[in-house]
């Protein structure tokens, strides 16, 4: 039995996850939850799991959910904030953690599972684009294994059994091209929040969603492959599928391409990633009698500069890929608030990125650190009039 802890349970991330454990009961059991600020879902998930230990972000909502755990007769343990997570993260009886708390706000919890010696299901991409170097190293030094769940880098670690390190030629990510692929350019500019919320091909959460259309998430994705697979960008292509049925290919040095098909379901690489070394029965089958075309186009960097800026980031330091997701992170919330344009968005961290000096730290506070400051000057960016800001 595995006793997994879940850190975002209550996200697309989280939830998926924990219907995996519905379905192999036998398997993984879920013995601690950090979720964001749904009380109720949170609730309802202990009522479900009776977990050892429950994190919610605020002390206010922790007094409120110990309350009704209470009238419920749960004894739950229930505890807040990022210290909070961190519990989460190290507790003793867990044996995997779930890494799916978007946005640098999982970075301290993972990184704590990570030295604590858990076996991490990595979901959280932009712990790995702010921190990777650290994360990587930490786990190499504990014997401890990273089992990527982005369905990209989950795809890339299926492939890359195909063969050895020293036989990659380069990688490939699949990316959808979002809802915007064949969009006029001279409609970027009044996309709105509800537009850019429908992806075509998969069904995640706010920020992921956002980031898909701008492309920003496939830009964090290859800081994510470089990191996880230690490859430079020069090795890390993308290629726009539509279909999202290939999820990644590895191509190797002797021109053979491997490469991953599935259905479009997150279920499957947390299920891959829960489960291994072993594979084990699912019903997420693939009809390959329906499959029909497969389409492939090289991505347009003018139509999508979030591209190029995080070849541009990856290239310049790691400063850089902190500035980039730090500053994308702030956008997509103005963006979902109604403060900034579509376009604003990959304009706010161009701005940022042009004044970021290089830098490599060394530890994860420098990280945070850099992490504030890309955000405060994001923050300045939007409010000082930006011109692309929407005026009401
Ligand atoms: P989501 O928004 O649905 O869920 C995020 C989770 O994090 C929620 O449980 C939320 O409560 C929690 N959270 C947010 N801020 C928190 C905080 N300060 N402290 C504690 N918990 C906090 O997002 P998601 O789509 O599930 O994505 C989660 C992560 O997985 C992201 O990094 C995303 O890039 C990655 N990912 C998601 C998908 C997908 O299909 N959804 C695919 C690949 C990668
Ligand atoms: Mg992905």
């Amino acid at each position: 039995m595995k006793k997994i802890a879940i850190l975002g349970s209550t996200g697309s991330i989280g939830q998926s996850t924990l219907s995996i454990c519905e379905s192999y009961p036998d398997r993984f059991r879920p013995i601690a939850l950090a979720a964001g600020s749904n009380l109720e879902v949170a609730f309802e998930q202990c009522r479900r799991w009776h977990p050892q230990l429950v994190s919610i972000s605020t002390e206010r909502l922790a007094d409120q959910l110990r309350t009704l755990l209470k009238s419920a007769a749960i004894s739950t343990e229930v505890v807040h904030g990022t210290a909070g997570t961190v519990r989460v993260a190290t507790l003793p009886e867990a044996n995997f953690v779930v890494s799916a708390i978007v946005g640098v706000a999982g970075l301290e919890a993972t990184y704590a599972a990570v030295l604590a010696g858990k076996t991490v299901g990595l979901a959280n991409k932009e712990c790995i684009v702010a921190a990777g170097d650290l994360i990587l190293a930490a786990a190499r030094e504990r014997g401890v294994a990273l089992l990527p769940i982005d369905s990209e880098h989950n795809a890339i670690h299926q492939c890359l059994r195909g063969g050895a390190p020293n036989e990659v030629r380069q990688i490939w990510l699949t990316a959808s091209g979002g809802p915007f692929r064949n969009t006029p350019l001279s409609e970027f500019e009044h996309i709105t929040p509800a537009q850019a919320l429908k992806h075509p091909t998969w069904v995640m959460g706010q920020r992921i969603t956002v980031d898909s259309a701008t492309m920003l998430n496939k830009g964090l994705e290859i800081i994510e492959a470089c990191r996880l697979f230690n490859l430079p960008p020069s090795q890390v292509k993308v290629t726009v599928h539509p279909q999202s049925t290939i999820h990644s290919l590895v191509e190797y040095v002797d021109g053979s391409i491997l490469a991953q098909i599935s259905v479009t379901d997150m279920r499957l690489p947390i299920l891959y990633a829960l489960a291994w070394p072993e594979r084990i029965p699912s019903d997420l089958t693939f009809d390959m009698t329906a499959l029909k075309q497969l389409d492939f186009q090289t991505p347009d960097l003018e139509r999508f500069p979030c591209l190029r800026l995080a070849y541009e980031a990856a290239a310049a330091s790691q400063a850089h890929c902190i500035a980039l997701n730090g500053a994308d992170e702030v956008a997509v919330a103005a963006f979902l608030s109604g403060r900034l344009s579509f376009l604003g968005i990959p304009r706010t961290i161009e701005s940022v990125l042009s004044v970021t000096a290089s830098a490599s730290p060394a530890s994860i506070p420098e990280v945070l650190q850099l992490d504030q400051s890309a955000r405060a000057l994001a923050e300045q960016v939007i409010e000082q009039h930006h011109p692309y800001l929407i005026t009401h």
